[in-house]
């Protein structure tokens, strides 16, 4: 048997387009061969379970092995084989849905995955590195003859008698002069820990070893060729693929070291499993996240029936979560397809939903079971948990019950419960609550103190997300503002209607206002007298909380140009019914100027504002002052 003919399809230069415009991801012909190698094996044991196959199927199994001096790499396998009528069909006839289609689509597409997915180019992607392909094969079925199939990449093949005599595939690839790259055992290794780490049978690499002596050693006995032994280079059965109630929290830390071994430990870990509407198994594990600006994305990774597809999940893990790590495995993500088209997918948007679910429930519990020790990992969790509030209005609703405040004492709090705690106190007179935050503890420790004298409480929201996270906050909680504590003396920061009465005459007042703008001079401050308590201190320095908003958003590139190019702003607050105010009025001219000045700087440097000269100066003048 002889047969010659041209593979079905109807344009004569498909193999060039292959290897011209498939160029970037020429190494995953090695995944796509090994898949067919080990679906092969796959269908056989399906088959054997029906009672389809006679007699044992043995151990099945995937060999890769490479040859440099004949420039060969064989993929084998011992699964169904093929006879040459299944040859014809499944790899004569390409499973495009038509070349004319493919001729045209082929202009849209963006990388190899997309092209030889949406065309079922998965064997042919073999011509990406190899100038001829040889397929030697025998199907399990009862009387076949073994084929063998030839193409030297034109749309010509040759099929013939084969040569084989135990069933299985084996494919030979002939690798171009460009890919000898791949001729190596460090890349293809490589490769296969990439893609094939996981794959349901045993893959082996290695040489064989060798039998013939090789020469004499000087005593005349006989040498072999020291050849390193095949070995299983993957992990058949990984933790996913396994029932959570056979495993022990050892195993999933041994797997999530296996797979980042140059990470701490993670916090904890979710074990997703689910066969209806869609199939996904996986786990995700919260990594400690020490510093918020080392967040490595990209750790997920995407796997199809263990086969490794790739580690930008984007799309199919909500964006707040793709700070976790792990792996995800579903053969239900349409992987081949442009990025609008993945988004609009509905498998996928369920499986987001899904994820988000199950990341909330774990949190819920782990809150509910050992409040202590999720109070303890709250600095790591807090980051996903605000991220997720602020992006996922579903996360939110479940979140609201588990999302923690921390005060300045490090107490934490639950939404309710900080409600509770401070409603007596700060309830302003329109009966709206005023939560007070610190960005900065050290910094702000003067007005915290003031707050604190009040009755008033102080949260530290101190992270890079705390931004919108404030933001979110008052969208949700009903007659609620967060006021930075520094943004208004205390005295006004929740205004009621307890003001202690002015002291100072009208003109009195005016003529402070006159030594304070005289000793202060700078346009970006602007005096302002107060009716304070006199405890209060006598001077202060505050920035409106609307106006820094607007130009940290304006910083963080939110398009608020105008606020953005505004000078800072500063208001002076003079506190004027303490003593202080009353005596810089009571004393001579000059001597007014350096008081004001005196209490001005004060203020400033309770504030860390005073630097360089400044603080010099007023080093200088508090001197001679003493
Ligand atoms: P796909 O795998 O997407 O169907 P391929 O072009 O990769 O497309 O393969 C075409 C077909 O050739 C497969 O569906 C399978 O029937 C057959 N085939 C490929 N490789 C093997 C193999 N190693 N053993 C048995 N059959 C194979």
């Amino acid at each position: 048997m002889q047969e010659k003919g041209t593979i079905s399809i109807h344009t004569e230069n498909i193999f060039p387009i292959i290897k011209k415009f498939l160029y970037s991801d020429h190494e995953i012909f090695l995944r796509e061969l090994v898949s067919n190698a080990v679906d092969a094996t796959q269908k056989l044991k399906r088959l054997s379970s029906l009672g389809q196959v006679k007699g044992d199927v043995g151990d099945l199994r995937v060999e890769i092995a490479f040859d440099e001096a004949k420039k060969t790499i064989t993929i084998s396998d011992n699964g169904i084989g093929m006879t040459a009528e299944e040859i014809k069909k499944y790899i004569n006839q390409i499973a495009f849905s038509g070349a004319t289609e493919f001729m045209e689509k082929f202009k849209e597409a963006n990388d190899a995955n997309e092209i030889i997915g949406r065309f079922g180019l998965g064997f042919y992607s073999a011509f990406m590195v190899a100038d001829r392909v040889d397929i030697e094969t025998l199907s399990y079925q009862e009387g076949a003859d073994p084929a063998r199939w030839t193409c030297d990449g034109s749309t010509e093949f040759e099929l013939s008698e084969g040569s084989l005599t135990e069933r299985g595939t084996e494919i030979t690839l002939h690798i171009n002069a460009d890919s000898e790259e791949f001729l190596s055992k460090y890349r293809l290794q490589e490769i296969l820990d990439k893609y094939c780490r996981f794959l349901p049978v045993p893959i082996i690499f290695g040489t064989k070893t060798e039998e013939e002596p090789d020469g004499e050693d000087e005593e005349g006995k006989p040498k072999y060729k020291s050849v390193e032994l095949p070995n299983v280079i993957n992990d058949t059965n990984p933790i996913w693929t396994k029932s959570p109630i056979d495993l022990k929290d050892e195993d999933y830390l041994e797997f999530y070291k296996q797979l980042y071994p140059f990470s701490e430990e993670p916090l904890f870990w979710i074990h997703l499993n689910v066969d209806y509407p869609f199939n996904l198994t996986g786990v995700l594990y919260f990594p400690k996240v020490k510093n918020e600006f080392d967040f490595q994305r990209n750790k997920i990774k995407l796997y199809s029936r263990q086969v490794f597809i790739t580690d930008e999940v984007k799309d199919i893990v909500p964006e707040f979560l793709m700070l976790l790590h792990g792996v995800i495995d579903s053969p239900d993500i349409p992987l081949n397809v442009s990025r609008s088209f993945l988004q609009a997918d509905s498998n996928v948007k369920k499986i987001n939903t899904y994820i988000t679910k199950k990341v909330a429930d774990k949190l819920a519990e782990l809150f509910k079971n050992d409040r202590a020790g999720y109070e303890e990992k709250w600095p790591d969790i807090g980051l996903f948990v605000k991220y997720g509030i602020v992006s996922d209005e579903k996360f939110y609703e479940k979140a609201k019950d588990f999302v923690l405040l921390t005060n300045t004492e490090k107490k934490n709090f639950t939404l309710t419960e900080y409600k509770d705690k401070v409603s007596g106190e700060q309830t302003d007179k329109d009966d709206r609550l005023t939560y007070l935050y610190t960005t900065d503890p050290q910094k702000q420790d003067a007005f915290i103190q003031s707050a604190i004298k009040k009755g008033y409480d102080v949260l530290v929201l101190n992270t890079p997300i705390d931004n919108h996270f404030i933001s979110a906050l008052e969208q949700k909680l009903e007659k609620t503002s967060l006021k930075r504590v520094d943004s208004d003396v205390a005295d006004k920061l929740i205004k009621k209607d307890d003001n202690p009465p002015h002291i100072l005459t009208e003109e009195q007042s005016k003529q402070v206002k006159d030594i304070f703008d005289k000793a202060i001079n700078r346009p970006a401050y602007k005096v302002e007298l107060e009716s304070l308590n006199p405890e209060e201190l006598p001077v202060t320095v505050t920035m409106d909380e609307f106006m820094r908003r607007m130009k940290e958003m304006a910083q963080m590139g939110g398009g608020m140009g105008f606020y953005g190019s505004m000078p800072d702003n500063y208001k002076v607050v003079i506190n004027a019914n303490h003593k202080l105010i009353s005596k810089i009025l009571e004393a001579a001219e000059d001597g007014q100027t350096q008081l004001a000045k005196q209490a001005f700087d004060l203020a400033l440097l309770a504030q860390g504002l005073l630097t360089g000269a400044e603080l010099t100066d007023f080093v200088n003048r508090s001197i001679n002052l003493i």
